[in-house]
């Protein structure tokens, strides 16, 4: 049963009914009809700032909900939002266009490892995907389109970054500060991205290195590689794509390798007429498609969480692949890891081993220590000169950025809260954080399917809770510590039998103390089935108001609307 959490609101009621009615600027009013929504956002939105500046200059926009991040998060949650008639939404962007990871990484040879028809919206499937394995260009035109067609640019703030997001007990309410302004929101959705923001390690030196320095998400595409010396540090999914796509235009490519990877065959080809034709006329065959796909992988995860040793047959494929690309023996061996597949992320490419063997290639096993001038110091003490070093080193994922700007009901931040790892319940919602839902958020990710199936398992798990807090006349939600307790006490002990945790590695899926708070240790469908309607008992509700009654528990009528409402919406074809 779900308990109430009763807080005196001096003032506040008529202060947040006024409030509540004035449209945040950008917000579209319920009802709009999506189509009309891209025309006639520009004009509303004027006309309501022109109205809030008249009636008070320094009034603070107020929205429902508030966004963050314009990746397939985010664009997925205002579609979603659409659908389920919220359109008092805005989505706050740092960035000046959408995408997001297929915005930020336009690095040579960035494509996806997930095939294009599961790795993409199940409401706005594309028959005209060219390749299997779309190239970015592709997936960051798709996300252009998403926002075009489900209505959503008169909702989007371009160049507005979150600095701070801090509950407001006393108004129930998020004050965001943004560097275009502020805000308050009754819930936020933080769709900021899991793999966002890049890591460069600081290394003695670096500051001082003549040449040209940039991370692979960053990419300068004004520097001209071509007979450059080029270090490579990293060896993981984007170096690997980095690699090939640079090796024949440089004149030395010099990749620094802390770990190998194993790496299997890339079954990438040509996406045919026929089958465009085929898929636009008749949907039903894009979506056997991808329903095969969806299965393919989801066989898969019984060998990674349950019985790891199924995966020999698989890393046997993988020393093949190895042996068929490079001849070098002594290259075999410092290419070879010595952890079992699967504990790492694994790669797919048939070029990058042939890549590796060039001869203006050198493998360094090791890491970069340190930087002196224009020479680069491994870790096993070799020199190398080089004109320019691209950081393919990851992101801050276990230590995300957001963490420390968001504070909760007694002003902790995420940060301070999650000293001994993120933890969530459901990988959406964190005590002590009313109304903040994460669109992957600890937990979530996958090491061998789509991330769009758990975006939109947890869209499903958002917009239950808001539909539901309608619903009740309730104000905000958040967990019980109990139910986060229990969610992840269990959560880790499956982690325990899972191949992340006993195949022999240290993978960027691990916290500092070696926690695993990034994978999510079972099917999709299974999070799909967990995150399909939010279970009342899990929650703390914070009503409206002081007079109202308890919330009542939600009879089985409402709790059917709910969920309908929630799974609404029609397919649109982006053709
Ligand atoms: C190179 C690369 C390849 C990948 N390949 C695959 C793959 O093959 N298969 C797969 O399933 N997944 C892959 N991923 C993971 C990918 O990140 C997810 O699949 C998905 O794109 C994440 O979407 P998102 O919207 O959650 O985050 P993002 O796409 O990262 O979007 C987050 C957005 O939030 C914005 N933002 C961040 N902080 C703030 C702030 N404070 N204020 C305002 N805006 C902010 C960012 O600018 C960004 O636009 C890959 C990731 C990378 C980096």
């Amino acid at each position: 049963m779900a308990s109430s959490t009763k807080r005196p609101r001096p003032r506040a009621a008529e202060a947040s009914a006024q409030d509540r009615s004035r449209t945040a600027p950008g917000a579209v009013e319920p009802g709009a009809v999506e189509s009309e929504a891209a025309d006639s956002g520009a004009v509303e939105s004027e006309a309501v700032v022109a109205e809030a500046e008249a009636v008070e200059p320094e009034a603070v926009p107020h929205v429902r909900v508030a966004v963050i991040g314009s990746g397939f998060g985010g664009l997925g949650a205002g579609v979603r939002l659409r659908r389920a008639g919220i359109t008092d939404f805005v989505v706050l962007e740092r960035a000046d266009s959408v995408g997001g990871t297929w915005r930020d990484n336009s690095y040579p040879g960035c494509a996806c490892d997930v095939p294009s028809h599961l790795y993409s919206f199940s409401f706005a499937p594309n028959p005209d995907w060219p390749r299997s394995f779309s190239g970015q260009p592709d997936i960051r035109a798709y996300l252009e389109k998403v926002a075009d067609v489900f209505g959503l640019r008169p909702h989007l703030r371009f160049n507005t970054e979150v600095t701070e997001a801090r509950w407001d007990v006393e108004r129930t309410r998020w004050q965001i500060t943004t560097t275009a302004g502020r805000w308050t929101a009754d819930a936020v959705v933080a769709a900021a991205g899991p793999l966002a923001d890049p890591q460069i390690p600081e290394l003695p030196g670096l500051d001082s290195f003549p040449g040209k320095v940039f991370h692979s998400s960053r990419w300068d595409h004004d520097f001209p590689l071509a007979g450059k010396r080029v270090a490579m540090v990293g060896t993981g999914a984007s170096a690997a794509q980095i690699v090939p796509a640079i090796q024949p235009q440089v004149g030395k490519l010099t990749v620094f390798q802390r770990t190998p990877a194993w790496v299997l065959p890339r079954r990438d080809r040509a996406i045919t007429e026929l089958e465009k034709r085929l898929h636009g006329r008749f949907p039903i065959t894009a979506k056997a498609r991808r329903g095969t796909l969806f299965a393919l992988r989801e066989l898969q995860v019984d060998a990674f969480v349950r019985r790891p040793g199924l995966l020999k047959l698989v890393q046997r494929l993988a020393e093949r692949h190895l042996a068929d690309g490079v001849a070098d023996p002594a290259l075999r061996a410092k290419l070879t890891p010595d952890y079992r597949i699967g504990c790492k992320r694994i790669l797919l490419s048939n070029t990058y081993y042939p890549a590796l063997a060039a001869a203006n290639t050198e493998v360094v096993p090791a890491g970069l220590r340190e930087v002196r001038g224009s020479t680069l110091v491994a870790a096993d003490g070799s020199e190398h000169e080089v004109d320019a070093i691209v950081f393919g080193t990851g992101f801050h994922v276990t230590d995300m950025p957001m963490g420390s700007r968001v504070f909760g009901a007694d002003g902790t931040s995420f940060a301070e809260k999650w000293k001994e790892g993120m933890e969530a319940l459901r990988g959406s919602t964190v005590h002590g954080f009313p109304n903040f839902f994460f669109v992957i958020g600890p937990n979530t990710g996958l090491g061998n399917s789509s991330m769009i199936l758990m975006i939109e398992s947890q869209l499903n798990y958002l917009i239950d809770a808001l539909t539901k807090l309608d619903e009740i006349g309730a104000t905000a939600m958040q967990p019980t510590a109990r139910a986060q307790r229990r969610w992840n006490l269990e959560l880790q002990h499956r982690m325990d039998r899972t191949v992340w945790s006993t195949g022999g590695c240290r993978s960027w899926y691990l916290d500092k103390s070696g926690k695993n708070t990034v994978l999510w240790p079972g099917s999709t469908t299974s999070f799909r089935r967990a995150t399909r309607k939010v279970d009342l008992t899990e929650y703390e509700l914070i009503l409206r108001s002081d007079d109202r009654a308890a919330p009542p528990a939600l009879s089985a009528s409402s709790a059917r609307a709910a969920s309908s409402a929630a799974a609404t919406g029609t397919e649109e074809v982006m053709a």
